[in-house]
């Protein structure tokens, strides 16, 4: 469900350099040799690229492919059923819970986002009616500008055009920079796959989407309280909602700016920090505020080492993968 389906998009424009280095590398199944590892240095050389400050000029903000889409999710509508949950996990093929899906006892922790769960419902206290639960569904926001995918040195994310963040297992070699990316803790790390590690998170059932459907959990949610849509459009209806009943709503869509606006996008009738979020997230994309860190740090002493130790582990994961392919291939050849 996660991976990338041929011929999908590419995140912004800044990227062409490094992806075509990586298609190049891909295409060489000679192991990691010094040929390969010296084209690794190339895509350092990019990534100093954004390191250096005096880039930082060249740096313009990605507002986003118009017409992606979004979803929308109204906490004052949500009743905690976790219909959602059930139906994310019938839709990307995941194990049943250890607790079934009515069992509300799972309401007395807080959860997070897991290899077998892209999306878990928590439940909170309304801080002015303590008696009055509201639950928050959780899942990847697919961010316009994803710090994830920045974080990653390999490239394995992809902002697609139709506004879903997905990320490819083959090429992810287990750095897990992007757990520490990510801003709402959302990546989780597949750990029964240890030989062949992988990151897994919701793809806003890209799948669905591209045929034309909508993503499972809004199509399951009894409530309507996840919408999908094109995110301009969702965000206009979170603002409607909010201008006709403002004592209902607290005035503000999170999502619209956080972080440089995010595809999923919240309304509430509670202060967001009271449910968890990340608070006094920066309207910046991560991308552009951590190029002031690496521009004053010396890029010899600190990024280079890290990441030709990074690439040199990728392009070794890659062959290795690549060669397991190539046997199987000449195998069945063999066999016809
Ligand atoms: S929420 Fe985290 S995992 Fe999802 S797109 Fe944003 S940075 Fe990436
Ligand atoms: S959009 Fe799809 S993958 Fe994401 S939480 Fe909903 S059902 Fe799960
Ligand atoms: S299905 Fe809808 S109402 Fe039920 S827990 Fe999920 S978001 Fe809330």
């Amino acid at each position: 469900m996660g991976k990338i389906p041929k011929g999908s998009e590419k995140d912004h424009e800044g990227d062409e350099m490094c992806v075509s280095e990586k298609k190049e590398k891909q295409q060489d199944h000679s192991g990691v040799s010094r040929r390969k590892f010296l084209k690794a240095a190339t895509l350092v050389g990019c990534t100093a690229v954004i390191a250096n400050p005096s880039n930082a000029s060249a740096y313009k903000e990605f507002e986003g492919w118009p017409d992606r889409y979004g979803m929308l999710t109204d906490f004052t509508l949500c009743v905690g059923c976790r219909s959602c949950e059930k139906a994310c996990n019938e839709a990307n093929g995941l194990p049943a819970p250890e607790r079934s899906f009515d069992d509300g006892s799972v309401f007395n922790e807080m959860r997070r986002p897991t290899q077998d769960a892209y999306t878990v419902v928590n439940r909170y206290q309304d801080p002015n009616e303590p008696d009055k639960p509201v639950y928050r569904k959780i899942q990847c926001n697919h961010c316009n500008e994803p710090a994830c995918a920045s974080a990653c040195p390999i490239h394995a994310y992809t902002k697609t055009k139709e506004g879903p963040v997905l990320y490819d297992p083959d090429l992810c070699f287990g750095c897990r920079y992007c757990m520490i990316a990510c801003p709402f803790n959302v990546p989780a790390y597949d750990y029964d796959s240890a030989l062949e590690p992988k990151i897994v998170k919701c793809v806003m059932c890209y799948d669905r989407i591209k045929e034309g459907g909508i993503p499972a959990c809004a199509d399951a949610c009894p409530a309507g309280a996840v919408t999908f849509g094109k995110r301009d459009d969702l965000l206009k209806l979170a603002k409607k909602r909010i201008y006709q009943k403002p004592d209902r709503y607290i005035d503000h869509v999170y999502g619209e700016h956080e972080v440089g606006g995010t595809g999923w996008l919240y309304i509430s009738g509670v202060p967001f920090e009271d449910l968890g979020f990340p608070k006094d997230l920066p309207n910046k994309p991560p991308i552009e505020l951590t190029k002031g860190f690496l521009g004053a740090v010396p890029v010899v002493f600190t990024v280079w080492p890290a990441l030709f130790g990074t690439i040199y582990a990728a392009l070794k994961h890659r062959d290795e993968l690549e060669n397991n392919k190539t046997e199987h291939q000449v195998k069945e050849e063999g066999e016809k």
